[in-house]
């Protein structure tokens, strides 16, 4: 019975605060990365520009770790993230999934920019970008009804 209140106590003060103490080690970027590649592709790589479907392998391959790709029909360049909120951002895969993980979860923008190691702007200016995109999506629920 002693034994089980102890074990109790240490669960209690691991588990306390450890949303805190959570950082970018905790995740793998080549998950992060696969992870969210997937989730904006889930049917392979498409050329933003011309629409064509692309099979080939080392095409793909390429496409999903997030490499410049040259569009065999239309020749344009391009990546995974081209035309996603992810262009442009000079974050890892991880940090960015933590940093979502964060928000959503309330946390302070000072702990957040803290745990990803990224500066305080950059996570005020992600936070200020899904606010911009829930109240245009709340707007859009709006005119429809
Ligand atoms: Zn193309």
């Amino acid at each position: 019975m002693e034994h089980a209140t102890k074990s109790l106590k240490s669960l209690i003060a691991f588990s306390t605060g450890i949303l805190g103490r959570l950082n970018i080690d905790f995740v793998d970027e080549e998950f992060c990365r696969q992870w969210t590649l997937k989730t904006f592709h889930p049917s392979g790589p498409v050329c933003p520009f011309c629409g064509l479907r692309i099979i080939d392998n080392g095409f793909v391959e390429k496409f999903y770790r997030a490499i410049s790709v040259k569009c065999p029909h239309c020749g344009k360049w391009f990546r995974a993230t081209t035309g996603t909120f992810l262009e442009g951002s000079h974050l890892s895969f991880r940090q960015v999934v933590v940093m979502l993980l964060l928000i959503e979860a309330n946390q302070p923008t000072e702990a957040i920019s803290q745990l990803i190691r990224a500066d305080n702007e950059t996570v005020r200016r992600w936070k200020r970008r899904i606010k911009t995109e829930q109240k245009q999506k709340q707007q859009f629920k709006g005119a429809i009804q």
